[in-house]
C-alpha cells in the first residue's frame, strides 16, 4: 500500500507535514508549523511553556496526536506513551518555519535529512537567536547536496536545488514502488538563480512522475504583476539615486538574493551599504556556500554598524565575542549622520531606536518584505508605531519586493513540462484553481490519508 497523509500543507499556505508510506517505508516531507499556529488560543504571555511539552498542543488539536514520532521529553505530561519511533526519515526542503518549525518535538533518533546550506543557516541563526531557531536535539542529521541519491529502505530520494527566498532550498524526486513522486517544496522562477528551478523541472519531467506535489502559494493572486528580483534591484537603485538623504531598508536577513539586489543597487548609486553585526555574521557564514556574496570585512562597498553600548565609547568589550571581529569594518551613527547621502542602511523594526542618534533629514525607507506585516490585521499596533516613527522623522516610505513563490503562469508552465499523471496541490488556499491546467487534480484534506 502506498499513501500520502497531509498533517499540514493541505488547504493552507505552509505548515507542510506530509507523511509518505510505501511498503513499510515511512518518511515525512518537511515538518513545519502552520502560519497563525495557535493564534485562536494563545496571546502574548498566554502561551505554552517548554515544560508543557506537547500536552497543550494536543489539547487544542494543534499537532497530530501520533505515536512513535515525538521525543520522550515532549510526551512526558501527555497521555501518549513514549514508544520507539517508526519513522525512517524526515526530509527538509528549506529553512522556513512553515517547513521546519515543529522539528523540535521530534524523537531525536529519527534521521533528519537537510541541505548543507540549510544546516549552516540553522547553526548561524541559533547562535544569534538561541530561543527562536530551535530545531531541538537530533542524533542523526544527514546533509545532502543537489544530485545526491539517498536510499531509505527501498525508496530513493533525489534532492534537487530550486530557487526560493532563502538559500539552499530543494525539491525532491522520490522513487516509490508506485513510481516517482515529485515534491516542489517552495520555488520560484523570477530571480537570479531561476536556472536551478529550471534544472529541477527538467529532471522532474525526465522521470515521468506518477504524482506531483505542487506548491500553489500564489494561485489566488493571478492579477498582480509578477515582479522579478531584477525589478526590485532597479527600483531600489531608482529611489536611492534620487534620495536627498539617508536611505534605509528592511529585508529578510535570510534572503541572500535580496541582499545582493540592495548591494548591487547601492554600488551603482555610489553608496555604501550598511548592515548590522547580525546580518554581517550571517553573510560571513554563508559566503563559502554562496560564492557571489561579498566579504563583509574587506569589501569597500560595505560597512558594519555598531550601536552605542554600555561604555558609549565603542570599545571592544562592549560587544559580544562573535561581533568583535567585525569592528575592523565598523561604522557608527556619527559617521553616517555627517554624510547620510553616502549610505544605504539595513534597519529592522526593533532597531528604529537608532534613528534618534542618526537624526535623518530627507530620508527614504524602502520596505522589502512580503506585504504580510503591512497588511496583516494582527500587526495593527506595530504598524502604527512604525508609521509614527516615519512621520516623526519625516521619512518617505517606499516598497520594493518580489515574491519567493512562482506566479500562476510559471506554476502552470512547470506542470505542463513535468506532466505528472496525478497533480496534488499543496501549500495553497486555491487547490481547485489547478484544474485549469491538469485533468487529474487530486484535492487533499488536512489529516486525511490519501491512498495513491
Ligand atoms: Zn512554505
Ligand atoms: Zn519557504
Amino acid at each position: 500500500m502506498t499513501s500520502l497523509t497531509f498533517y499540514g500543507g493541505a488547504g493552507e499556505i505552509g505548515g507542510n507535514k506530509i507523511l509518505l508510506e510505501d511498503k513499510g517505508a515511512r518518511i515525512y516531507l518537511d515538518f513545519g508549523e502552520s502560519f497563525g499556529f495557535g493564534e485562536d488560543f494563545f496571546y502574548e504571555y498566554l502561551a505554552p511553556r517548554a515544560a508543557n511539552g506537547l500536552e497543550v498542543y494536543f489539547e487544542f488539536n494543534l499537532i497530530p496526536k501520533l505515536p512513535k514520532l515525538y521525543s520522550k521529553k515532549m510526551l512526558q505530561l501527555t497521555e501518549l506513551k513514549y514508544q520507539k519511533p517508526d519513522i525512517d526519515a524526515i526530509f527538509i526542503s528549506h529553512l522556513h518555519s512553515d517547513h521546519v518549525g515543529h522539528l523540535e518535538f521530534i524523537d531525536e533518533d529519527i534521521p533528519i535529512y537537510m541541505g548543507h546550506g540549510t544546516h549552516r543557516l540553522i547553526e548561524t541563526y541559533h547562535k544569534l537567536y538561541p530561543q527562536l531557531y530551535n530545531i531541538g536535539e537530533h542524533n542523526k542529521i544527514n546533509l545532502f547536496k543537489t544530485g545526491d541519491k539517498i536510499k531509505i529502505k527501498h525508496l530513493v530520494i533525489e534532492p534537487i536545488h530550486v530557487e526560493h527566498s532563502v538559500p539552499a532550498a530543494y525539491g525532491f524526486i522520490i522513487h516509490t514502488s508506485k513510481g516517482p513522486i515529485v515534491y516542489t517544496g517552495d520555488f520560484r522562477m523570477h530571480g537570479p538563480r531561476s536556472d536551478m528551478t529550471q534544472d529541477f523541472i527538467k529532471k522532474a519531467a525526465k522521470c515521468k512522475p506518477y504524482i506531483m506535489l505542487c506548491e500553489g502559494t500564489r494561485m489566488s493572486s493571478d492579477v498582480e504583476h509578477n515582479y522579478t528580483e531584477k525589478e526590485v534591484e532597479d527600483k531600489v537603485y531608482d529611489i536611492t539615486s534620487k534620495s536627498k538623504g539617508l536611505v534605509l531598508t528592511y529585508f529578510s536577513m535570510l534572503n541572500a538574493d535580496r541582499f545582493m539586489s540592495f548591494y548591487k543597487a547601492a554600488v551603482k548609486a555610489k553608496r555604501i551599504i550598511v548592515i548590522d553585526t547580525r546580518l554581517a555574521y550571517i553573510i560571513d557564514n554563508m559566503r563559502d556556500k554562496i560564492k557571489i556574496l561579498p566579504d563583509v570585512l574587506s569589501d569597500k562597498n560595505i560597512k558594519i554598524y555598531f550601536r552605542i553600548s554600555k561604555s558609549c565609547t565603542f570599545c571592544e568589550k562592549d560587544y559580544t565575542p562573535w561581533e568583535r571581529p567585525y569592528m575592523k569594518n565598523m561604522i557608527n551613527y556619527e559617521e553616517i549622520s555627517k554624510n547620510p547621502k553616502k549610505y544605504l542602511m539595513h534597519m529592522g523594526f526593533y532597531r528604529l531606536m537608532e534613528l534618534v542618534y542618526l537624526q535623518p533629514k530627507d530620508a527614504d525607507f524602502i520596505y522589502s518584505m512580503s506585504e504580510h506585516f503591512l497588511e496583516g490585521e494582527d500587526n495593527e499596533e506595530q504598524r502604527q508605531i512604525w508609521e509614527n516613527w516615519m512621520k516623526h522623522f519625516g521619512i518617505t516610505f517606499h516598497k520594493a519586493h518580489c515574491s519567493g513563490h512562482a506566479c500562476k503562469d510559471d506554476l502552470f508552465d512547470a506542470i505542463k513540462k513535468i506532466k505528472p499523471k496525478i497533480l496534488i496541490p499543496i501549500h495553497t488556499e486555491k487547490a481547485e484553481g489547478f484544474k485549469e491546467v491538469h485533468e487529474n487534480v487530486k484535492i487533499v484534506e488536512k489529516g486525511k490519508k490519501a491512498e495513491i
